[in-house]
């Protein structure tokens, strides 16, 4: 049991194991497939933004309106780029495009942000200095003063190919910051480098943590908290994703055109809406199979142990069904449902409950229906059902066997399994011996060894018993008393164990002349006596005379002359018990052998 206990729990332990490997892989996979697709969102948005950005300085820069802006450099030039970057804010997802038109000497014509213009930028941007120089439209996302931005430059030339300057179109990272909020509900911080902390004297934005810029704009005060309190160094570091207090954190690097890392782009997303649908499937499953595996592992082992211990416990109940001394069967009252060996040795050619139902309806069949014995019916009912009214109760039954008729002991129980079915169980032990056992020794008990007839002990419990009889029914009773004449030359004579044999025929010739009410019996050595129930003193006196006449009669082939009895014959009187009647018999027995032998005497009272 407990090494099965060890292996369920080393299983479950395994296939949890396993299991939470798989989860945790999941989920690793899931996140860094979301992190994955946040890079390349990021990277998209980046790239469309730069696109867009690129689009404006083309489109503008080839429009005749800018040629000839540069050309007459009009006053109101920032109004109308404010103009024209407050249509493209109001129509368009583009809220923050700069514009600003620059000559041929590098020098700022005018701004749609500020009003400032007139100042030369050719030693501030390299970019425009090197458009200046080899004009051609170039894409930057660098770090300028103001902030992070997108930069797009496009060269104006006139009708006939000259340059009169460049176009110089400038947007923020906050409406990429806005797309990935709508689009996948992420929040953003955009940090720029902590390198360019002294470049950024405008900051357009004006927020730092720890050095590194925060490009866009409307950050709220929470996430800044978080990220300082992680370590914005750590956070600007790190790769792949982070979880951060169940928010999970996306560290996307930002690259100039020369692929250079100018900041990163952090994407937060609660981890609670991370879509880890996958990954809870899994949890789903993971959790169902392994609640089911448990079950079915302390199923198995239950089963296991229950069968193992039912398997015991039932071959330790039939090998003590079987090998047990008496008699064992279970029957549903109508057939034999169940038997031991035992059941079985008691036929020929049975060997089965099967071939014993062909063959017999019940053990009533092989019943010997004996007075005192089980029948078939007991009281007016069915054997089994006279003995179910009392456990207690047994009853001997005579059963033919294949070794002869035996003698049982019947003892009957009720069986009730859980389907409501009801079985006796029968058993019987098999007394036959003890019984045969039992009378010998009651025979020797009141039996004399030599001639087979009643002995003293019988003599003596039989007498008070009769006398009482006798009284109590007022019936005659009546004794006689005898004792062989010269038994004593008998032996000299002839050696004692002639004197045995003649005692031997001499009893069985009186007991002959008797009645089989009449009970003879030796009180010793050649001294008898006989009761005789129900009978007056004048028939007990006409049997002694009998007897003694067929006595002298017997011829023994060994004894050449004739052997004779001296009788006292008496009967039994109110006043009489036991002991007075015998004296009585013994004083006429006395008196026969005074008056000369071979003789009866009577006395009445
Ligand atoms: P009586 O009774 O006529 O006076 O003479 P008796 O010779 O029979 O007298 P007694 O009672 O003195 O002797 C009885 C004899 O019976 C003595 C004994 O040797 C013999 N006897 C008693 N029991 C047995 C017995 O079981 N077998 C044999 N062979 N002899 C026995
Ligand atoms: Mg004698
Ligand atoms: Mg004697």
């Amino acid at each position: 049991m407990l090494s099965a206990v060890i292996i369920v729990l080393t299983a479950v332990f395994f296939l949890n194991a396993f299991f939470h490997s798989q989860i945790t892989q999941a989920e690793k996979n899931e996140l860094n497939q979301y992190e994955g697709y946040l890079h390349e969102t990021i990277g998209n948005l980046v790239r469309q933004k730069q696109a867009t950005t690129q689009v404006l300085a083309i489109a503008l820069s080839n429009s005749i309106d800018f040629r000839n802006v540069l050309k007459q450099r009009p006053a109101n030039l920032h109004e109308r780029l404010k103009k024209f970057t407050d249509e493209l804010a109001l129509h368009t997802g583009y809220k923050s495009i700069w514009i600003q038109v620059i000559d041929t000497k590098g020098v700022s014509i005018g701004r749609s942000w500020t009003t400032v213009a007139g100042d030369s930028l050719a030693m501030v941007r390299k970019d425009i200095a090197d458009v200046l120089k080899n004009p051609r439209k170039i894409n930057n996302f660098s770090v300028g003063k103001f902030s992070l931005t997108f930069k797009s430059l496009a060269p104006i030339f006139d009708e006939n190919g000259k340059l009169l300057g460049i176009l110089d179109v400038i947007s923020q990272v906050d409406s990429i910051d806005r797309d990935l909020q709508t689009s996948s509900g992420v929040s953003s911080v955009v940090l720029v480098d902590k390198r360019y902390r002294s470049q950024l004297t405008k900051a357009r934005t004006g927020t730092f943590v720890e050095g590194y810029y925060v490009a866009n704009a409307g950050v709220s005060k929470s996430v800044l908290n978080m990220i300082s309190q992680y370590g914005v160094d750590k956070l600007f570091h790190a790769k792949g994703h982070i979880i951060i207090d169940g928010t999970l954190v996306i560290t996307t690097p930002l690259k100039n055109i020369l692929g250079q890392k100018i900041g990163v782009w952090l994407s937060f997303k609660p981890m609670k809406v991370v879509d880890l649908s996958n990954t809870r499937q899994l949890y789903k499953n993971y959790a169902m199979g392994m609640a089911a595996t448990i079950l079915f592992l302390i199923l198995s082992m239950l089963l296991f142990y229950f069968k193992k211990k039912s398997d015991l416990e039932r071959r330790f109940f039939y090998q003590i069904f079987d090998e047990s001394s008496e008699v064992i069967y279970v029957t549903d009252k109508h057939r034999v449902v169940q038997a031991n060996r035992q059941f079985f040795s008691l036929f020929d050619d049975i060997s089965t409950v099967e071939q014993f139902n062909d063959k017999f309806d019940c053990l009533s069949n092989v019943l010997v229906e004996e007075e005192g014995y089980l029948s078939r019916y007991v009281d007016g009912m069915l054997w089994h059902e006279y003995l179910l009214q009392d456990h207690h109760k047994t009853l001997l039954a005579k059963l033919k066997t294949k070794d002869g008729i035996r003698t049982f002991k019947v003892r009957i129980n009720s069986i009730s399994n859980s389907f409501g079915h009801d079985y006796i169980s029968v058993l019987l032990t098999d007394i036959t011996e003890e019984i045969r056992y039992k009378e010998e020794l009651e025979h020797l008990i009141i039996h004399d060894e030599l001639t087979g007839i009643y002995n003293r002990h019988y003599f003596n419990e039989t007498l008070e018993e009769e006398i009482k009889r006798a009284h109590r029914y007022q019936v005659p009773f009546s004794l006689i008393s005898f004792d062989v004449d010269y038994f004593k030359n008998v032996n000299d004579d002839f050696g004692h164990d002639i004197g045995d044999t003649v005692l031997k025929i001499l009893t069985k010739e009186v007991a002959r002349s008797l009645r089989d009410t009449d009970k003879f019996c030796r009180i010793g050595g050649e001294e008898f006596c006989i009761l005789m129930p129900e009978t007056d003193l004048e028939e007990a006196a006409t049997t002694a005379e009998r007897l003694r006449k067929a006595v002298q009669e017997i011829p023994y082939s060994d004894v050449p002359r004739a052997v004779t009895i001296s009788l006292g014959v008496t009967k039994l009187n109110r006043w009489d018990n036991a002991s007075t009647l015998y004296k009585r018999a013994d004083v006429a027995l006395y008196q026969a052998k005074d008056k000369g032998r071979n003789r009866t005497e009577v006395i009445a009272s």
